[in-house]
């Protein structure tokens, strides 16, 4: 009998991040540090940060990662345009412009105005920083657009122009992408192993879902056993899970790893409150807690209504404790000051 080393290998198939062109835009990994403060507040789990709002690149977080994957497949392509969308204070579209500047790079950005009339040419937040990151051309488009033909269309002005633009889908969420959170959830374990946390719960924002499919796919991989709650910032449950799933199977696909259940993926949708980066009662509270309690600054949009939920379970008594609660800081500060009248009202 010819025993074959994948069938015995009892950790999954592992991962092959080799495999991929990748750019360096953080020089480290993000540290994980607990939060002492917020954890005896709360009075429950133990919550540790995954400071991702600390990874490289103009104000940080997580589009970093996915970028790292990204941005080098563009040069591997010849590209010399970067093409993308987002929301129009986006934090994804702030980085990419960012990504292009470090590269030496052109950068076009289409901004949905997912709430109508939100556009704003003076704004501040990340509408300034596109500007100051030199984007070559930004155009506003209306809820409901085709992106993805939008982004098709802009490319093509920039073929004609005689240059090659390389598109990245919103939030940067493709297989390729999500490689940058499979990548993180080897270098969380890693962590964790040296300083002698053992982890219970995963607790992440989940918007175009390349972080959360990239961390279950990671995870799975790894056969880390690490349940990942994904808080939306946008769609109901029914749509956010199977897309999740979707994109972490594709990952896992990319990375020859095995494919992670649908059972993997858990979303709680309580939280979006009237829609994307629509403030909540809770969201503020959420902003607020951890500003005062840690001196860390979460953002309005993503991280404050990922914690509120985390706050939110803890009230419930999802997570208990004794258990340790690892929250994935995804970033999103740059945006707090076109919030300001949210938080100063
Ligand atoms: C984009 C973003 C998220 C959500 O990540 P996805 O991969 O789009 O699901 C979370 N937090 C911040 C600050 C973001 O900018």
């Amino acid at each position: 009998m010819r025993l074959e080393m994948t069938t015995l290998w009892p950790y999954g198939r592992g991962m092959r991040l080799f495999d991929f062109p990748r750019r360096r835009y953080t020089p480290h990994a993000t540290p994980l540090e607990p939060a002492r403060r917020l954890s005896a507040h709360l009075g429950g789990p133990d919550i540790w940060f995954k400071r991702d709002d600390l990874l490289g690149l103009a104000g940080g977080g997580n589009k970093t990662r996915k970028l790292e994957f990204l941005v080098a497949d563009a040069l591997a392509h010849g590209a010399d345009t970067l093409i993308t969308v987002g929301a129009v204070q986006s934090n994804h579209c702030r980085l990419t412009a960012a990504a292009a500047a470090a590269e030496g790079l052109k950068c076009r950005l289409i901004l949905e105005e997912r709430v109508p009339n939100s556009y704003r040419p003076g704004a501040s937040g990340n509408n300034l920083l596109f500007h100051l990151l030199g984007v070559e051309a930004i155009d506003v488009v209306p809820a409901g657009t085709d992106l993805a033909a939008r982004m098709e269309q802009e490319a093509a002005a920039v073929a004609a122009l005689g240059r090659k633009a390389y598109v990245l889908p919103g939030g940067g969420s493709n297989a390729r992408g999500a490689l940058g959170y499979a990548a993180c959830a080897q270098e969380l374990m890693q962590q964790a192993f040296e300083l002698g946390v053992r982890l219970d719960q995963f607790v992440c924002a989940s918007g175009s879902a390349g972080t959360h499919a990239g961390l279950v796919a990671g995870l799975a991989a790894l056969d880390a056993r690490l349940p990942v709650t994904g808080v939306s910032v946008r769609r109901p449950r029914g749509e956010q899970e199977p897309n999740v799933h979707k994109l972490a199977v594709e990952c896992a696909t990319l990375l020859g790893a095995a494919a992670p259940a649908r059972e993997a993926v858990v979303v709680e949708d309580g939280y979006v409150g009237a829609g994307y980066s629509l403030p909540t009662d809770e969201m503020i509270e959420a902003v607020r807690m951890v500003a005062s309690l840690e001196g860390v600054l979460l953002d309005p949009v993503y991280t404050g209504k990922a914690m509120a939920g985390l706050i939110g379970l803890i009230r419930q008594g999802r997570f208990k404790k004794g258990e340790t609660v690892v929250f994935l800081h995804t970033g999103g500060a740059p945006s707090l000051s076109a919030f300001a009248d949210v938080f100063l009202a």
